[in-house]
This record gives structure tokens, sequence and C-alpha cells, in this order.
């Protein structure tokens, strides 16, 4: 789907909704919308999608190449730019003066929300993020090719990941190299490194820490990146150094059979909350239910964590094109921790995974 299309959906959405007005500011929104990879900075960078006239795009003089630059040149937008001494917030009050509504950016800085709260005392604000997401939910086929070379990307890193970790390392030494890896396997920047040893891996969202190594630890190692087209990978794997505790090797099968049953049970028509449950039911009769402490899986696209989520009360049903982490995990409080995790895509009659490295206990050493 070209950003053209992507345009005029998000403005038939606004109709729709009775609003006049969206207001998208750098991030995963504004490069869905038109392809602009523009940095969030003080300075307003500000896409204006009016319900009823041409989206303008609204950019700091200093920054109309960087614009220019990008996929907004092709789309034939009026690009308005401001210099250093003239108000932003004015410019776009002007041009959408009479609104009662418009949906702001849900990542806009708190700073410019009430700066245009204050140029627009007439306009509600609302959360873009609620229309928008409807539309980015559902991955096209570009996009699912993008979170597929995605996913190979953060796998070529986990096949590499037996050659870092040893006893006697510290976490951050693994982390070091994971980080160098994550690039080297094509993303454009890293978005998380969690590296995870023995009773660390009982936090799911542990960093790194100076914590050496030693044998018989489980380690979780939960990494990301985003690639140079936006695209996010995220994926988990639980290694072993030397021969694990017995307890962790009895509860890993358990994972690993709920993690397994959770990806087959995906397909259009499930429910978020049916899929979380797969998982969880299958581990609560195992005795370990309470054990997984957070829901099995979130969004991913532009974002690393986006709509849907999978958890408890979430009754959305499941559609093809929808792309999301299934991550069970057990947490043993000073003691062992481990995930397994997956990036998948709903499709017209069941899922596809996007990660493929194997999902059994790797024993290093
Ligand atoms: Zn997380
Ligand atoms: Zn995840
Ligand atoms: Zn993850």
């Amino acid at each position: 789907m070209g950003f053209e299309t992507r345009l005029q959906a998000a403005t038939a959405a606004i109709r729709e909704a009775g609003i006049d007005a969206l207001l998208i500011t750098p991030g995963a929104d504004l490069r869905y919308l038109v392809g602009y990879d523009a940095k969030p900075l003080e300075r307003l960078t500000c896409l204006v999608v009016p319900a009823n006239a041409e989206p303008i795009m609204v950019v700091p003089a200093l920054e109309e190449l960087a614009a220019l630059a990008s996929p907004v040149a092709d789309l034939g937008l009026e690009i308005a730019t401001w210099g250093e001494t003239e108000n932003p917030i004015a410019l776009v009050a002007d041009r959408l003066a009479g609104a009662t509504s418009v949906a702001l950016d849900d990542h806009m800085w708190a700073e410019k929300v009430l700066r245009f709260r204050a140029a627009m005392p007439t306009a509600t604000q609302l959360p873009a993020g609620s229309i928008l997401g409807s539309l980015r939910i559902r991955k096209d086929d570009d996009e699912i090719a993008s979170l597929i070379a995605a996913g190979a990307a953060i796998d070529c890193v986990h096949e590499r990941v037996s050659e870092m970790l040893r006893p006697g390392r510290t976490e951050r030494e693994v982390g070091r190299d994971i980080h160098d890896a994550i690039i080297d396997a094509g993303h454009a920047h890293v978005d998380f490194v969690i590296v995870a040893s023995g009773p660390n891996g009982a936090s799911p969202h542990h960093d790194v820490s100076d914590r050496v190594i030693r044998e018989g630890d489980a380690v979780v190692i939960d990494i990301g990146g985003t690639m140079p087209d936006g695209y996010c990978s995220d994926s988990t794997r639980t290694y072993a150094v030397g021969e694990p505790d017995p307890d962790f090797l009895r509860m890993y099968a358990i994972l690993h059979e709920a993690q397994k049953a959770a990806v087959e049970s995906v397909r259009p028509g499930m429910t978020c909350e049916e899929v979380d449950a797969v998982a969880r039911d299958l581990m609560s009769d195992a005795g370990i239910g309470d054990l997984f402490i957070h829901r099995i899986g979130h969004g991913i696209g532009l974002q690393s964590h986006e709509e849907p989520y999978l958890v408890a009360g979430n009754s959305r049903e499941l559609e093809s094109g929808m792309a999301f982490s299934i991550e069970p995990g057990f947490y043993l409080e000073g003691r062992f921790g481990a995930r397994i995790e997956d990036i998948v895509i709903c499709t017209d009659d069941g899922v596809q995974a996007v990660n493929h490295r194997p999902h059994h206990l790797q024993i290093i050493g």
C-alpha cells in the first residue's frame, strides 16, 4: 500500500469520526503515513491532515531538504516551512481556524500538545492513536515482507550467541557483542539487548549488568532492533551455560510446549485473550501458571510494541495481517527465568512465523 493510499485512509477515518484534523509529529505514525523518518526535536515538524483540505507538511526551514529527501517529495504534499523566529504553532492554528476537534499523535510531546491547546482554544483534543492504530494493526504485503526480513536479521544474531556466551564473561560484555551483531545483521539501530543470567532471568525486563555468567546458569536473551525501513525485530531465546538445574529443565519443557501450542492456535477469529489462555492454561495445569507474570504478546511493526496486545480481557479477534509476539515465560525469583519469543503473522487460514531459531533449550559448552 502506498503512502497516498494511507493518507486517504486516514482522511476517511477522521471524516467518519467527525474530527476536523490530524496532527502527527515525528514517530511511527508519521513514518507510516508519509515515510518521513524525522527526529522528534524541540522545533515543530508536523503533518497536518485536515478532514476537508489537502494535507500539509509543516517543517522547520533548516529541515526542508531532509523532508524532501524522504518520500514526502513524491507525494506532492504542500511543505510549509517556518524560520527560526516564526511561530509554527500559530501557522498550524491559522490553517485550522474554526476547528472544533483535532486528533493529536499519541507520542506528541506534552509541551507541543499544550501549545496547540492554547492556540486553538475551541478545539477539543483527542488521541489519534485509536484512529491510526486501526489502520496500522493489519499489515499489508510490503510490511509483512519487512517484518520477515527483520525476523531473519535477528535470527542471525541468535545464531551467533553460542560464540559469545561463556562462563566468566559478564552480561555487559556479551551484550556489547550482541549489540554489534544486531547492526552487522542489517539493522539500522539497536532497540534493546536483554542478557539476563541466573537469578537475573527472573526479571522479564532486565537489561544487562556486570554479573559474571557462571557454569549452570540459564540465560534469557531478548533482543531487537529497527531495520533501515523502520520495521522492528524482537526475539527471545533462553540458553544454558553448562548443565542447568533439574527444576529449570522440567519447567522449560512445559514452557516449550506452551509456546508451541500458542503459536499453533493462531488463526483469524481466535481472540487475543484466547491465545494468551492457550499457553497459560497449559502452564497452570503443569503447576507453573503463577510464574508466567506477563501477557503473552504484543503487536509489532514500525514500533516494537503496538496493537494488538494479547492479554486476558482483550476479546478482539485476530485478523489476517496482524503481526505480534508469542512470548510466554516463567520467572522464579532468586533462582532463574526463561522465555521463548517468536514474532508471528496471522494469515488467511493460520499462522506464519518470522523467527526460526530452535526453540529447545540450547545448552552451550
Ligand atoms: Zn517487553
Ligand atoms: Zn516482545
Ligand atoms: Zn522481546
